[in-house]
């Protein structure tokens, strides 16, 4: 960022080894907070950095694009627990905390997922067909889908309980199997 001054001189910005060219803010921003809020990240989701290191950062920025700005508002409030539930509501206003849907359970963020109502597994049924459809569309191979939608359906169904996935040791051996055939 070569910028002239009052007595004629020029200025470079260097972070990192690099002149900043452009996006200064961008770059003195991810300077500043990046590492703050990967330590932040790691010790409230009590992940391990390698962990984290497993986040797929461009894939997360592509399907966040495709948002618009009031389910980018949701869906943030989703992955980091701040989902208004009733439970919060009791808590700040002292009105029920019961979930408005089945009415027979604390309204809970995990509850939202999980409520056994009518209304939410016919919602919850539809949005596992259409998971179901995208991960088809990516090409993925029927095992692997198949896996994926299992876990979903199977903590659904019963949040508490550990489902051993049918193919369970054998991920190599099936997509090398897909590749080949
Ligand atoms: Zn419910």
């Amino acid at each position: 960022m070569p910028a002239p001054t009052t007595y004629g001189y020029r200025v470079w910005l260097i972070l990192t080894g690099s002149v900043i060219t452009s996006k200064l803010y961008f770059s003195l921003a991810t300077a500043t907070h990046d590492h703050h809020l990967e330590t932040h990240i790691i010790k409230t989701a009590k992940w391990s950095a390698s962990v984290f290191n497993l986040i797929d950062r461009a894939g997360l920025k592509r399907a966040f694009t495709t948002l618009t700005w009031h389910q980018k508002i949701s869906t943030s409030k989703l992955i980091h627990g701040l989902a208004n539930t009733n439970r919060q509501n009791r808590l700040h206003y002292n009105t029920t905390d019961s979930c408005p849907c089945c009415d027979s359970s604390e309204e809970i963020f995990e509850h939202i997922l999980t409520c056994p109502s009518l209304e939410m597994t016919t919602a919850q049924d539809l949005l596992l067909k259409q998971l179901d459809a995208n991960l088809n569309q990516l090409s993925m191979i029927p095992p692997v889908i198949h896996t994926i939608l299992l876990g979903f359906s199977s903590w659904l169904h019963s949040p508490q309980s550990r489902v051993r996935p049918p193919m369970a040791g054998s991920f190599h051996y099936i997509i090398d199997g897909a590749k080949l055939a």
